[in-house]
């Protein structure tokens, strides 16, 4: 399964209906937990997201509301017992910021920090560029290998059923029949995650052809100057990304 749900998306300040930063990517059997604000283990409650389904998290940058909520989630995550690994993304130059928030925490689980200081690719599939802000920061992108799907019909054809469509899938060919032949290609999903940043180069690759785009627009159009100030985006101007495929669902 593949989901997004969103724990908040109030910046600085939260209110009585919007809490600080949290975005919760269910993506296959993984969990990505990206920016935890402060308040997220209890709107993870309110969403119906437990501590056990996070097995990432990953961090743009060390402004508080992006990351206040680290130590609750993670002291969460030991109070249940999880038994997984749990890898923390974050920008290099957050360390302290980052140990500060991981030492308060409860201790108990197999929690691994991967800190990064440049764009490139930080998992497998999660690929990293930096963003434009007061402080270091990068935003996220998840990529899904391109694949075939398989034509039942041309399948059918070729006389291939039951066991042998499995094996036709991991060997490419089977008694002649060819996986190109009863397949076409399948474009592999992707996903962009952009937080606080004035309008950069690295903010269009991650959103480039993805077909879900999270991304910030703390100020509104009339507030361009106070965008630019602060390094931030527009609504006007993250509304202008148009290469985004916004129709197309995650399955
Ligand atoms: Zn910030």
């Amino acid at each position: 399964m593949r989901q997004l749900v969103i724990l908040g998306t109030a910046s600085q300040v939260p209110t009585r209906t919007r809490n600080h930063n949290g975005y919760l990517l269910r993506w296959d059997g993984e969990g990505f937990l990206f920016d935890p604000g402060e308040g997220t283990q209890r709107q993870m409650i309110h969403a119906g997201v437990s501590a056990n389904q996070i097995t990432r998290i990953c961090l743009t940058h060390v402004h508080g509301d992006h990351c206040f909520g680290l130590p609750g989630v993670l002291s969460r995550m030991a109070l249940d017992g999880v038994a997984h690994p749990v890898h923390l993304h974050y920008p290099a130059s957050g360390e302290d910021t980052v140990r500060s928030l991981v030492s308060v925490s409860s201790p108990g689980i197999d929690l691994r920090l991967h800190p990064h200081g440049a764009g490139g690719t930080v998992a497998e599939g999660l690929d990293v560029r930096p963003l434009q802000h007061r402080i270091e920061t990068y935003g996220y992108r998840l990529a899904e290998p391109d694949g075939r799907t398989l034509l039942a019909e041309r399948l059918a054809a070729a006389g291939v059923s039951g066991p042998d469509v499995g094996r036709l899938q991991r060997e490419g060919t089977l008694a002649g029949v060819r996986l190109e032949d009863v397949s076409v290609p399948r474009p592999g999903q992707g996903f962009a995650f952009v937080m606080d940043t004035a309008p950069c180069a690295g903010a269009e690759e991650l959103a480039d052809g993805v077909d879900l785009l999270v991304a910030e627009s703390t100020f509104s159009n009339d507030d361009a100057g106070l965008a630019r100030q602060y390094r931030h985006l527009t609504a006007g101007r993250r509304g202008s990304w148009r290469q985004v495929r916004a129709s197309a669902p995650l399955s």
